[in-house]
């Protein structure tokens, strides 16, 4: 047997992985066994109705919530809390807000400081963590805000800008921490019908560009079009998964082809 045979390749982790999660409200199941796996790179739609648990599964993902039973690993650290009674390890308090810093999470209320401007609500996060110099973060932040064809308003207050132009802010404030993945709550639904184009045209160039991307939303032609994968959820469970050509074009379920003839 030669070196090279006996040479096993890196195993690259999941980006997240959650598995068999459980989150519920005292006698209300919000998440009733989700099981997804998302790989480095790859872009995830989850699409569901409301009250599905949609925005529950992102914020168990980013540790803002426990599951009850079930764990969620981040590149392949594990955020463990119980499953079935048995305890996991559980990262500190410290260990969560390091990983949770390498995920970034945009709102659909957008969520920027008001008090702040445009360069400093970019700026702040890396200079808060001590990541960066503050002339360093200023630097990154105006090419961030470059990036989103926001050069021109590093001096505006958030209120002074339209929507479309805020939630770009924010996703140019998500990208200064440099996460390796980027969590998307439903981006454009606080959005005039026109400025929908403008904030989609920005994650779809971050889609391309190799960032591990999970986006909820219900604009199911840029699902179409950027993702690699549709999770349908609804009633805290994964009814349908797959390509976009099978989850929206070929639906198995009728409870998915239902929803999207609403949406659609
Ligand atoms: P979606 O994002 O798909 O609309 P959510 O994850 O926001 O759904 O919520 C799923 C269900 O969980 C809803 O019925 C909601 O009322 C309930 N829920 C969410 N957060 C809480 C909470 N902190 N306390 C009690 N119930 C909650
Ligand atoms: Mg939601």
């Amino acid at each position: 047997m030669t070196a090279e045979t006996l040479e096993t390749p890196a195993i690259r982790p999941a980006a997240v992985e959650v598995h068999d999660v459980h989150k519920w409200y005292g006698a209300h199941r919000v998440l009733d066994g989700i099981d997804l796996t998302v790989q480095p790179g790859e872009v995830t739609v989850i699409l569901g109705p409301s009250g599905s648990g949609k925005s529950t599964l992102l914020r168990v993902i980013n540790h803002l919530e426990k599951p009850e039973i079930g764990y969620v690993s981040v590149n392949g650290e594990l955020i463990g809390v119980r499953r079935h009674g048995e305890r996991l390890k559980e990262l500190s308090e410290r260990a969560i807000l390091a990983q949770r810093s390498r995920i970034g999470f945009v709102f659909h209320n957008f969520n920027l400081f008001p008090h702040l401007t445009v360069m400093d609500n970019v700026a702040a996060a890396p200079v808060a963590t001590r990541k960066l110099t503050r002339p360093e973060a200023q630097e990154l932040a105006r090419e961030l805000l470059g990036r989103v064809g926001l050069g021109d308003k590093t001096d505006a207050y958030p209120r002074q800008l339209s929507g479309g132009q805020q939630q770009r802010v924010a996703i140019a404030r998500a990208l200064a921490l440099r996460p390796g993945i980027i969590l998307f709550d439903e981006p454009t639904s606080a959005l005039d019908p026109e400025l929908v184009g403008e904030v989609l045209e920005v994650i779809k160039d971050l889609a391309t560009s190799g960032t591990t991307l999970v986006i909820v939303t219900h604009e199911i032609g840029f699902a179409r079009e950027v993702a690699d994968r549709v999770v349908f959820i609804d009633g805290g469970r994964i009814v349908e998964q797959g390509p976009p050509a099978e989850a929206l074009d070929n639906p198995r379920h009728e409870r998915t082809r239902d929803f999207l003839s609403k949406v659609l």
